[in-house]
């Protein structure tokens, strides 16, 4: 049973909103994040590949931003644009399927992962398909449609380069954008040498010739396929256009080629207005790919006879996003429009990796999203995998303020333990007591005094190490604390204004009165 958000605003007597059911989709991990990432972070290959792409990739994004004069005023827009359709979105829904029913496609819906692949599969069987080529998309993977196409007997071939990598490596994406990357180019030469039939021996690692490699390998495929299938980066409201932006044109291939298009895509990449592209396909690409414009811009409506596929239909997703949308604090997470900007300035990711997440969204974007679609008691430990040091709210092209949803998911997560458990968290009591003796400055005073004690702890290094107590073991196994300094900041100020008024923690501050909640009538 799903288990009640206590801060989702759901009306009394109705039942909360569904979330990502279990046991489909890539949307949780085996195990928590911080045991996940004490594994990753052990792996110097893996860090130092990811150190280089993602310096690499935060340098061009800041040159080619630095050239726009108008940056903040397109985020604003960009942010403006996805609150209001938000606010909307059952109405451009429904106007997004009539455009697309008028126009020649089929419109389904889905309520979840497996509904949605089930959707998939049949509309595959039905072309008489046993094979479907696939443009990288994010929705396929959050709902494991690979996995349930192989199961059902229909084989994937992905083309995007760097889901080819992870798909012939037997692996899984670590980065919105670059599903591979943690892999480096020696590693990649060797997949392809062991999983390519039709590979030359005297493959280089050269990047050309890798590309080149899998241009060989996928062709045949792109001139076979009957069916493709993609996600969508935008759909328009008011015309039913589908947009897919990729740089290698093996997008383009699939979206043309094949007969039948299949095109999954989260009901929340909606615009209302064609117009509207012009912001986010201009915030998009510099943010990504570093890039001022994107190589290549596939739009497509319905079905045009005679040209590109002549059957089109597109899966819209729920899986949890209405979840997410009453959540008047962290519906924000859905006006992502996957940059992946937040994930390449990230101390946390950069340093863990993005398996560490469990989930195919890692990152900060990850660490807001999958909680919230798969429900907080799924994903608890990804709210606190981040160091709240703000760096992806300030790339954010759409401005989703991650650090404060962050918080208000550790606070739900709070809540919700608290709800379910007898017995408070060691946590939780340590911030009880906190409270307690801050609420009373006698106390306060007391206990800034009994800290230097800490001065012995640190007296070898100058610094605390870890300190073999509950929760305080917790937080010194991986900081270190400073060492108190001799005399507190109280104790100096009492010494410097002896004469003045009466000292902050001297006789009558203690008394009745002086604190407020035990005062209180
Ligand atoms: S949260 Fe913002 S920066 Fe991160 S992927 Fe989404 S749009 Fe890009």
């Amino acid at each position: 049973m799903t288990a009640v958000r206590p801060s989702s605003p759901v009306l009394l007597g109705m039942p909360a909103l569904p979330t990502s059911p279990r046991g489909t989709g890539h949307l949780r991990g085996d195990e928590s994040f911080p045991d996940a990432a004490r594994r990753s972070l052990t792996d110097t290959q893996l860090r130092r590949n990811l150190g280089k792409a993602t310096r690499t990739i935060r340098g061009k994004r800041a040159a080619v931003v630095a050239e726009l004069p108008d940056w903040e005023a397109l985020r604003e827009a960009g942010r403006q644009l996805k609150v209001h359709t938000m606010a909307h979105l059952p109405d451009y829904l429904v106007q997004l399927e009539e455009a697309v029913t008028a126009r020649g496609g089929v419109v389904h819906w889905a309520r979840d992962a497996e509904e949605a692949n089930r959707i998939v599969v049949d509309l595959v069987r039905a072309a008489g398909a046993d094979e479907v080529v696939k443009v990288k998309s994010m929705a396929t993977q959050e709902i494991a449609l690979n996995e349930a196409l192989e199961a059902a007997g229909i084989a994937a071939f992905e083309t995007d380069l760097a889901e080819l990598i992870v798909q012939l490596g037997h692996d899984k994406p670590s980065h919105i954008l670059v599903p591979a990357i943690h892999r480096n180019r020696a590693e990649i030469r060797e997949i392809f040498l062991r999983e390519m039939a039709d590979v030359d021996p005297e493959l280089s690692d050269e990047p050309a010739a890798l590309a080149a490699a899998a241009r060989r390998h996928l062709r045949r495929k792109f001139l076979s396929a009957k069916v493709a299938v993609s996600g969508a980066n935008f759909a328009v409201a008011e015309t039913g256009t589908l947009a897919v932006v990729e740089s290698e044109g093996n997008g383009r291939m699939c979206l043309t080629l094949p007969e039948t298009l299949i095109t999954v895509m989260g009901i929340e990449k909606l615009v209302p207005r064609a117009q509207d592209l012009e912001v986010f396909l201009q915030l998009l690409p510099r943010s990504s790919t570093g890039e001022r414009m994107n190589p290549y811009t596939s739009m497509w409506t319905g079905v045009t006879p005679g040209d590109g596929p002549q059957a089109f239909h597109l899966v819209l997703l729920d899986n949890g996003r209405t979840a997410v949308l009453s959540d008047a604090q962290g519906r924000d997470a859905l006006n992502c429009i996957r940059c992946s900007a937040c994930l390449n300035v990230c101390p946390v990711y950069e340093r863990a990796g993005g398996h560490a997440y469990g989930s195919v969204y890692p990152g900060p974007i990850g660490a807001i999203l999958s909680p919230q679609l798969t429900g907080i008691e799924d994903n608890a430990s990804l709210p606190y995998a981040s160091s709240l040091c703000g760096a992806c709210y300030d790339v954010c092209p759409v401005k989703i303020d991650i650090p404060s949803i962050l918080v208000h998911l550790r606070a739900e997560h709070t809540e919700t333990y608290a709800a379910e458990h007898r017995v408070p968290s060691a946590e939780a009591t340590a911030m009880a007591a906190a409270a307690w003796v801050m609420r009373n400055p006698t106390r306060w005073t007391l206990a800034l005094r009994s800290g230097r004690l800490g001065r012995v702890l640190g007296r070898r290094r100058g610094v605390i190490g870890e300190v073999p107590l509950p929760v305080a073991s917790q937080w010194t196994a991986t900081r270190d604390l400073s060492r108190p300094p001799q005399q507190t900041f109280r104790d100096w100020w009492a010494a410097e204004h002896a004469s003045a008024a009466p000292e902050p923690d001297g006789p009558g501050a203690d008394g009745p009165g002086a604190d407020g909640s035990e005062g209180a009538p």
